[in-house]
């Protein structure tokens, strides 16, 4: 069979998409298999539904701190069912302007699940079971890009109404009174402050000592702190044992005989890859025992001219971290020598209240990895801005590497914690990313007033001249 494409993608989520659009862009000729729908997971059941979700819960949080600014509000009430029409709305819109760029820049999307059949010279995928019917799409190169699912509990069944997982969470019509959510890391912790916000009483019961793990210890305190002030009962250390129908609730047991009763039931333990309908082992693609594609810092698989991206391969399963492997791939495919993510140093963005954002190295990982460091810690409460936003709880938190004169040199970590910290992050970035050195970005000027002064006077104060701090 001659090649119709220069790249056939099997996945249409972030990773996939992103392949598609740049490959496009860079004039090559590309085929997209999506089953379901553009955007993935985290168009429809991930990122942007969740941070609807957030922002819904913020607005809450406003009207409620109404008074203290004088406006006269009454007390908020939550109407879910507006909440989710809006929701739908955002991602309609979204869906929408992908669709239009992809068929902008001549990508050709198939609707179907596709198989992989044969990964020789050419590389073919058989689509089936959608609006594309039963075609095969050859080409000379595949990347794929089949991203994850949530993992679920034996025994714990997913039902939609007693036990969900996020995918159904987010298009519940009404909020439950009490909810248990296993599982205390990223998602499991939007969930509970986004529920905690709406007045669901909320249990977390986390395995690990802590939750959010991987977030700068002092950060993570701060989320915990406030959490606990919104009644959210966090339970950590513990292993969810069961759980049992109990006078119209459900009870689940945990720890050493603990138990609680709830509403629903949460399961947020993170997220698997799915390569289960690709037919991976048939085309000769390996697959490892935990179910990702292993590749190198190309993201080439080891079958010549099959590459994987997103979910679907072991890194950090974030839409951005997946635009930026699509991108790599497709720039491998062009020759062009790509420049390999750099996974220690990707930003990650929390959207709990209040937010966490970090880049880098956190003090411990650097110190395992050998540096000797200097730190700089500054808080929200001394910042302008946040006082007139009424939101003051956080921090920022530098990590830099001691220079050979004993001065802090080059900025190995960023770690931030409190309003609007998500949208702060892109400094801290920049500056890890750079390389820069403390007196570098401490040349800087920040606006005022800004809640980024604080990352301003947290860089200075290393530099032992602080303007307030
Ligand atoms: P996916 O988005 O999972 O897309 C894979 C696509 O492949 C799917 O559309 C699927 O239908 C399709 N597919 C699979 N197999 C086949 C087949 N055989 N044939 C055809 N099509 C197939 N990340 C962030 O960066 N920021 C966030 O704030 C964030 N929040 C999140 C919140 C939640 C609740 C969740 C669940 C995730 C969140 N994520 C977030 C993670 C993010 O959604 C994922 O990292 C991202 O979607 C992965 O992209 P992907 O393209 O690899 O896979």
């Amino acid at each position: 069979m001659s090649d119709q494409f220069d790249v056939v993608i099997v996945g249409g989520g972030p990773a996939g998409y992103a392949a598609a659009l740049y490959g496009a862009a860079a004039g090559l000729n590309i085929a997209l298999i999506e089953k379901s729908k553009l955007g993935g997971t985290c168009l429809h059941v991930g990122c942007i539904p969740a941070k609807e979700l957030l922002e819904t819960a913020a607005v809450y949080r406003t009207v409620t701190h109404a008074a203290d600014f004088g406006i006269g509000a009454s007390a908020p009430t939550v109407d879910f069912s507006i909440t989710q029409t809006r929701k739908q709305g955002v991602i309609d819109n979204l869906t929408k302007g992908l669709t239009g760029l992809l068929k902008h820049r001549k990508v050709t999307v198939f609707d179907g699940v596709g198989v992989v059949t044969s990964t020789g010279d050419t590389k073919t995928v058989a689509v089936s079971g959608g609006e594309s019917g039963d075609v095969e799409v050859a080409g000379r190169h595949l990347i794929i890009a089949a991203g994850s699912v949530p993992r679920t509990i034996p025994g714990f069944d997913v039902d939609g109404s007693t036990i969900v997982t996020s995918d159904e969470l987010l298009s519940l019509q009404s909020l439950p009174e009490s909810a248990a959510i296993i599982g205390g890391g990223a998602i499991g912790i939007e969930f509970a402050s986004m529920m905690a916000d709406l007045g669901t009483k909320v249990t977390v019961l986390e395995a690990m000592p802590k939750i959010i793990p991987g977030v700068d210890p002092d950060a993570a305190r701060v989320v915990e702190r406030s959490l606990k002030k919104r009644k959210v009962d966090i339970r950590t250390g513990v292993m969810v044992k069961g759980h049992e129908p109990h006078e119209g609730r459900t009870r689940v047991q945990f720890g050493d005989g603990e138990s609680v009763d709830v509403d629903l039931v949460v399961l947020s333990i993170g997220r698997r890859p799915f390569a289960d309908l690709l037919g991976l082992d048939a085309a000769g693609v390996p697959v490892d025992d935990r179910g990702f594609v292993p590749v190198d810092d190309n993201c080439r698989t080891s079958v010549p001219g099959v590459w994987a991206v997103g979910d679907i391969i072991a890194t950090a399963q974030l839409a951005h971290v997946g635009f930026a492997e699509g991108m790599v791939a497709i720039r491998d495919i062009l020759g062009e020598d790509p420049q390999p993510v750099d996974y220690l140093n990707v930003p990650w963005c929390i959207y709990c209240h209040p937010e966490v954002a970090f880049v880098g190295h956190t003090e411990e990982s650097a110190v395992e990895a050998g540096f000797e460091v200097v730190t700089s810690t500054h808080r929200f409460a001394g910042n302008g801005r946040a006082m007139i936003v009424g939101e003051t709880d956080g921090l920022v938190k530098v990590i830099a590497e001691k220079g050979p004169d004993g001065r802090p040199g080059r900025m190995l970590g960023v770690h931030m914690v409190g309003p609007w910290v998500t949208e702060q992050l892109g400094q801290g970035y920049l500056a890890v990313n750079w390389e820069a050195t403390v007196d570098d970005v401490a040349a800087f000027i920040q606006p005022h007033p800004t809640m980024s002064e604080l990352f301003g006077e947290t860089v200075m104060a290393m530099t032992g001249r602080a303007l307030h701090g």
